[in-house]
């Protein structure tokens, strides 16, 4: 992936791949649309795929795998026990992470659950740079509390700060002397941080942070389920990084870690995950849950042919040409929302784009979930399935009070590979539009609430009728007819 800059002075990302398979879109009319959000409760999550023109729900599992992925599928060594593919993915693990052990599970929630399992006893605090869903869950579930100590400017929106994925390295050492390491069951950092617009940590911070974790004899746990992006930012907001290769980062990371865990449905563009590490008492541990859970220590859940794709994958996370396209068309499409004055998490960071749905929905009060709402309205507009990444994806408190969201932001996710400039400027068209119309878009109330993870398999209504109001006025912009 490269910049080229063209003669009119605009400077345009140019993929260094070409497509080979496609897959072929639809977009549906809008009072269609209209009434496919309304069927789906208002929740991007219940939309059927043949209703979505541009799916920017996640980069889980959805990224395009590249043709020697592909072939490597084929090769796969089918078998339960001591296949030869489980052995291929276990040296890539231990080559690019340096750490002995490689322990399969099925999905980053899978490595999320053996480790709070294992790790975590009542009470204990998890000093973290942020939380995610499915981390936090797993946590709480064992009794555990999840403790953020984000850098100062990782909330605000509008702060150009390179590194907001930075642990407050002064915050840990405080709570390590005043609560004491015994009641820190382990530290986690999280690269590219998902929830606050997929934000990098520094490798300096990440070093001053396990400085302290030796101090103090506790564990660092690094999620790189979102590593690809962040090596990439380090590799080029990071002065003392600028000339070390993706490959020495990598290392220079894994060696400030105890143990590294990734989904495999986003690092490595597979289906899958892991854990590595070299301290081989917590490594036995976590082997004796994997039968148990996951499947048998060669395979944890996932098919051989993913684990060969993965092995792959995982090789090509090391190709910078391979890991800039999503981050450099993510920026392309900050920049280009931010000239026109739409309200974006800046600077541009991983995963996708991010917008402010607490500047973009001033009038939408955050216990009418903004973000969701948002996200419901640029659906009926465009076509385009985002994702709620707010107040919605908060869990009530056990007495049934609501969090609010420290950001409300609805997430575009652009899975690494898949689309093209043009679906890219689509998209910003069409956000632009709604942006010159957003007092037409109102709040939402629950009307089926699950007790966790509501955000998937929750049931909201609109409050009021804005969702017909906001397909009309779309209807009559003559720009917009024949859609
Ligand atoms: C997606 C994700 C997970 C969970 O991974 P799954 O494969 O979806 O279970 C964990 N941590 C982070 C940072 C993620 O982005």
């Amino acid at each position: 992936m490269t910049h080229i800059h063209f003669f009119s002075g605009e400077q345009i990302p140019v993929e260094m791949h070409k497509t080979k398979i496609l897959q072929k879109l639809t977009l549906i009319p809008t009072q269609e649309r209209l009434a496919a959000i309304a069927a789906a409760g208002y929740n991007t999550f219940l939309l059927q795929n043949a209703q979505v023109f541009l799916d920017m729900l996640t980069d889980s599992g959805t990224n395009a795998m590249s043709d020697q992925q592909l072939a490597a599928m084929m090769v796969a060594d089918d078998s339960y026990a001591g296949s030869q593919t489980f052995t291929r993915l276990e040296r890539v693990c231990r080559a690019i992470f340096e750490k002995e052990q490689f322990i399969p599970a099925h999905q980053g929630r899978a490595c999320e659950h053996l480790l709070a399992q294992v790790l975590v006893k009542p009470g204990q605090l998890v000093p973290m740079n942020y939380h995610f869903t499915t981390t936090k869950a797993h946590i709480v579930r064992m009794g555990g509390i999840v403790v953020e100590l984000p850098h100062a400017e990782a909330l605000d929106p509008e702060s150009t700060c390179p590194f907001k994925g930075n642990m407050d390295v002064g915050a840990l050492r405080r709570l390590l002397e005043e609560e004491g390491p015994e009641s820190v069951a382990f530290v986690r950092m999280e690269a590219g941080t998902n929830l606050i617009g997929g934000q990098p940590f520094s490798l300096a911070n990440l070093e001053d942070v396990y400085a302290v974790c030796r101090e103090f004899g506790v564990l660092l746990i690094l999620d790189a389920s979102l590593l690809a992006d962040n090596l990439y930012f380090i590799k080029a907001r990071e002065e003392a990084c600028r000339e070390m290769s993706i490959a020495q980062i990598t290392k220079a990371i894994a060696k400030n870690t105890d143990v590294i865990y990734f989904s495999a449905r986003k690092l490595g563009c597979a289906r899958g995950g892991g854990i590595c590490t070299s301290d081989g008492q917590l490594a036995a541990s976590l082997k004796e849950l994997l039968p148990l859970f996951e499947g048998f220590l060669t395979y944890g859940g996932m098919s051989v042919r993913e684990m060969e794709a993965l092995a792959v994958g995982l090789e090509e996370t090391l190709d910078e040409d391979m890991i800039s396209q999503g981050p450099q068309f993510i920026a392309y499409m900050v920049d280009e929302l931010h000239k026109q004055g739409v309200p974006v998490v800046n600077p541009p960071g991983g995963l996708g784009c991010h917008l402010d749905a607490k500047r973009f929905l001033p009038h939408v009060p955050q216990n009418q979930y903004p973000a969701g709402a948002l996200a419901a309205a640029l659906y009926i507009v465009s076509g385009i399935r985002g994702m709620e990444r707010g107040t919605l994806s908060e869990q009530r408190n056990p007495d049934g009070t609501e969090p609010l969201a420290d950001m409300e932001l609805l997430r575009l996710a652009l899975p690494r590979r898949v689309f093209t400039l043009s679906q890219v400027k689509y998209a910003v068209d069409r956000i632009t539009w709604l942006y010159e119309n957003r007092d037409l878009v109102g709040g939402l109330q629950f009307v089926e609430e699950p007790a966790t993870l509501r955000f998937f398999l929750g049931r909201l209504a609109p409050i009021g009728d804005w969702p017909m109001q906001l397909a009309q006025a779309l209807e009559k912009n003559l720009s917009f007819s024949t859609l």
